[in-house]
Parts: C-alpha cells; sequence; structure tokens
C-alpha cells in the first residue's frame, strides 16, 4: 500500500519503508494514499489482540505475520488480555490505556512498534542495527525503553533532563534492564535533551553516524505511522464492550474525548470512523495550553503564546505535530499542507480556508481545562463516581462534561483515561485532601490507603529495584555518548 508525505503526494514508498523512514524526506508526515476497508463487523467480534492484527494489518499492509507480531508485542505484557479495559462509571465509560507495562498510554504504541520496526527491516533488507535515540521530559523515555528492551537488531538511548522529572519516572528509566538499553541524566533542561538529540541526528547523514559507526538511527515519537496505527485499536475495542453491555446497538454512533497533546491518539479515533467505526464527536481536550481549542474553534492555528506548565504535563505543548495529517486527510491538498506547515515554521501561526475549518467542525469538538478544575474534577469523580482519575484524565472528563452541558448531546460517551493515577500521585492526592509534604514514593501508599485503588505492580516495587543507569553528563557530552554505545 502506497504512502506519500503530507506536503507532496508524488514521492511514495510501501507502508514497511514508512514505518522505517519515520518522517518523509520533505519534513511532512506520511499518510496513506488511500485509506483501507475492513469488515467492522467481523473485526468487533473479536477479541483485542485479533482486532489489533486486522486493524494494523490493514493499515500496514506490507509487513507480514501481523498475527505473530501483535502477540510478541503484547501477550503478557499488560494487566489484563483485554488489554483496554472499559469501565462504566454510571456516567461516563472510561476506556483504560494505561493498563501496560509502564502505567502510560503510550504503552499501547510502543510495545508494537519496535515489531513493525524489525519486521520492516528484515523485509527491505536492511543490515544495519538500528538506534533508536529520544530525548524524554517523562513518560515517553520509559515506555520507549520497556517496548525495545531486548528487541534484537535494535537499540535504544535515553537522555532525561537532570533534576526535570519527577523521582517516579527516574527510578522506571534509571531500573530499565536489558543488555540493549542505555539511559543518561543531562545537565540541563529537557530543550536541552532535545536539542542535543536534534543536533546528533543532525550530523549523521542518511540517519548513519559520523566515524563509520554501524548503527542506523531512528526516532519513537508520535509522527511514525507504525506508533498511529496501534493505536486505532482500542476505540473498536471500546465500542465492542458498549455493543456486549448492551447499551448500544450495531451502527449507533458514540462519542470519544480525548486528552490532547500531540494529537496522535485522536486522530486514531478519527481513523477509526474512517475505516468504519460508527462514531459521532471527537472532542479534543486540551490543558491550559489550549492552541487546539483555539484552532478548532476559530481556523487560527497560533503558537506564539508562552508555554504553561501544568499538572498535566505530557499535554504541555504547543506544536501538535499529527494536526498536519488531519489537515491533509481533510483537504486532500499537499500544497496547502506545505504552505500552512511552513507558515507555522516562519509566522507561528496560519489559517485554514474557511471550507477546512467547516470539516473539521463537523467531527471534532474542543475544549480545555486548567489545573483548578481538573483537580476539583479528580475530586467530583472519586466521589461521585467512585473512579479515581489522573490529571490527564480528569482533563478530559471534565471537557466531556462541558460539551454535554453544551449541546445537549446525550450519546453514550467514551473517555479516553491517559495515565494511571499513580504516575501523578501528588497532584492526584492533592486534589483529595490537603496532606503533609512527603515524597512520592510515600505518596503513592498514602494515595493507596486513602482511596482503596491498588498501586500498579510495575510501580509499587520501583524503589527496590537496582539502580543500572546512573550517569550524568554534560549537554555537550551527548554525541559521544552516543558513539561509544
Ligand atoms: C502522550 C500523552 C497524552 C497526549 O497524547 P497525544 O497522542 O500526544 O495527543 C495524553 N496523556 C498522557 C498521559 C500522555 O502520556
Amino acid at each position: 500500500m502506497l504512502y506519500h508525505s503530507t506536503r507532496n503526494h508524488q514521492a511514495t514508498v510501501d507502508s514497511a519503508q514508512a514505518v522505517l523512514s519515520g518522517l518523509a524526506p520533505d519534513g511532512g508526515l506520511y499518510v496513506p494514499a488511500q485509506l483501507p476497508k475492513i469488515d467492522v463487523e467481523a473485526t468487533l467480534q473479536e477479541n483485542t489482540m485479533a482486532m489489533a492484527a486486522r486493524i494494523i494489518g490493514a493499515m500496514l499492509p506490507d509487513i507480514p505475520n501481523m498475527e505473530t507480531l501483535v502477540d510478541r508485542a503484547y501477550r503478557g505484557k499488560f494487566q489484563t488480555e483485554e488489554l483496554t479495559p472499559t469501565v462504566d462509571t454510571g456516567k461516563f465509560t472510561v476506556l483504560e490505556l494505561f493498563r501496560g507495562p509502564t502505567s502510560a498510554f503510550k504503552d499501547v504504541a510502543l510495545c508494537m512498534l519496535p515489531q513493525l520496526l524489525t519486521a520492516a527491516k528484515t523485509e527491505k533488507g536492511m543490515q544495519e542495527d538500528i538506534l533508536i535515540l529520544t530525548a524524554t521530559s517523562g513518560d515517553t523515555g520509559k515506555a520507549a525503553l520497556a517496548g525495545f528492551a531486548d528487541v534484537p537488531g535494535v537499540k535504544i538511548c535515553v537522555f532525561y533532563p537532570d533534576g526535570g522529572v519527577s523521582a517516579v519516572q527516574r527510578a522506571q528509566m534509571v531500573t530499565q534492564e536489558g543488555n540493549n538499553v542505555a539511559v543518561c541524566a543531562v545537565k540541563g533542561n529537557f530543550d536541552d535533551a532535545q536539542t542535543g538529540v536534534k543536533n546528533i541526528f543532525a550530523s549523521a547523514e542518511n540517519g548513519r553516524l559520523p566515524a563509520g559507526n554501524k548503527l542506523r538511527l531512528s526516532t519513537a515519537n508520535s509522527i511514525n505511522i507504525g506508533r498511529l496505527a496501534p493505536q486505532i485499536t482500542y476505540y473498536f475495542k471500546a465500542y465492542a464492550d458498549l455493543l456486549h453491555r448492551g447499551q448500544i446497538k450495531m451502527g449507533d454512533t458514540v462519542n470519544f474525548c480525548v486528552p490532547t497533546g500531540n494529537f496522535g491518539d485522536i486522530l486514531a479515533g478519527w481513523l477509526a470512523k474512517k475505516l468504519g467505526l460508527p462514531v459521532g464527536k471527537l472532542i479534543c481536550a486540551s490543558n491550559a495550553n489550549n492552541v487546539l481549542t483555539d484552532f478548532i474553534q476559530t481556523g487560527t492555528y497560533d503558537r506564539r503564546r508562552p508555554l504553561h506548565k501544568t499538572e498535566s504535563p505530557s499535554m504541555d505543548i504547543l506544536v501538535s505535530s499529527n494536526l498536519e495529517r488531519l489537515l491533509y486527510f481533510l483537504s486532500g491538498d499537499t500544497a496547502l499542507v506545505a504552505d500552512l506547515m511552513k507558515q507555522l515554521n516562519t509566522e507561528g501561526v496560519y489559517t485554514v480556508p474557511e471550507s477546512l475549518k467547516e470539516a473539521i467542525l463537523s467531527e471534532f469538538w474542543a475544549g480545555f481545562c486548567d489545573d483548578e478544575k481538573a483537580l476539583a474534577t479528580i475530586k467530583n469523580v472519586f466521589e461521585k463516581q467512585n473512579y479515581l482519575c489522573d490529571t490527564h484524565t480528569a482533563t478530559g472528563w471534565a471537557v466531556a462534561e462541558d460539551y454535554v452541558n453544551q449541546t445537549g448531546d446525550n450519546r453514550p460517551m467514551v473517555v479516553l483515561s491517559t495515565a494511571s493515577a499513580y504516575k501523578f500521585p501528588a497532584a492526584v492526592l492533592s486534589a483529595l485532601e490537603k496532606v503533609e509534604e512527603m515524597d512520592e514514593f510515600a505518596q503513592m501508599e498514602y494515595l493507596e490507603k486513602r482511596t482503596g485503588w491498588e498501586i500498579p505492580k510495575n510501580l509499587a516495587g520501583l524503589q527496590q529495584k537496582k539502580e543500572l543507569h546512573t550517569g550524568v553528563i554534560e549537554k555537550t557530552a551527548m554525541l559521544s555518548f552516543v558513539m561509544g554505545l
């Protein structure tokens, strides 16, 4: 199946090459020239892994043996064989995406990506090993490490800002086992680490490091279509759950509210709809960094504003990369997309044509929720619905409520839950009650006693695990660190 860049439809590659390359050579993102068709009713009757094989297989047909790859990616790694269970809270249905090995929603995609990459590598006859290089502000790093650990033919190196991630996030990363993993703190902030990684990529020619190094560079970030495709599955899974519970009949439309950062998660929902799933409105929830809310409401994307640091840090983003794919899908116009992205780069702002704005509004709704409201929502949902949300999920919940209040649309609502409450224990605890100061691990235990909700196993044992990666380097030493791998 052919993929091309969002900025030029002439340069095509097959789906295996799109996964291997990640980004198109012109800086655009890969999109399928034509969306595949699947048998929706048959797919909805499958278990989650068979669903995943069908859906990912349809999106990436040039990668063979999808059932085997899905099995290797997920079997035994999630808390439940359902992978992404749903909970009926009596008000909204919560789709729990955080039951994976690191308690983050990114596990769903990052368990699968290594399998897709290595299969694509074999398919294309690539000889060299791949080096996945990532700078992280917290969550992505650990999910990528867990996904890539001990995968043959790949190494992974994660840089994080020294003192710039939470104690739990640091512990998750520095205790990572696996003979192909490297983790290192960088003196500086996240931007320094990120810039260091970008410089290493810039110094590489065609993905090759200097001085005869044999590794080929690649990234695990969410612009890769191999990260997007696995996320389509859980929209089908949630719909199937509502069917099995008798809450909907086949063909009824369901709304989904998605806590959004880079626009990958919600775009997967839109793709699910295009594959034939009866999806109603897709509701885009932001925190105080409400660039997307403004964009969807007005058609003007304006990144010229300060970045706020919030209690939902995985959504603290000013440029949502995957939006570019939606602009292409709804306009079909690569020249337009190339022009808008150029404006974003040079001016920091662009406005889409009226017809494109209308097309977006017909399928999406957007709202935002600040920290204060998110914390109040955590308390409220816990007391009234007996459900413990993290800060990202609470943002989604609050925006879903606004949507229902403002539109009166009472179709079933699924709120995507993107993290375990135990990944953000300080904020969640502060929402429930005022407590004295304690470290994050003590907060987790206190929260468990207070709520009766169990700490996920992968987080509970962290403090006892051996620290394996304690290095801290200057930001100027990042390249030599990588060359030594
Ligand atoms: C990454 C992340 C998001 C945002 O997802 P996008 O696909 O980037 O929109 C939301 N919540 C959590 C907890 C995340 O880690």
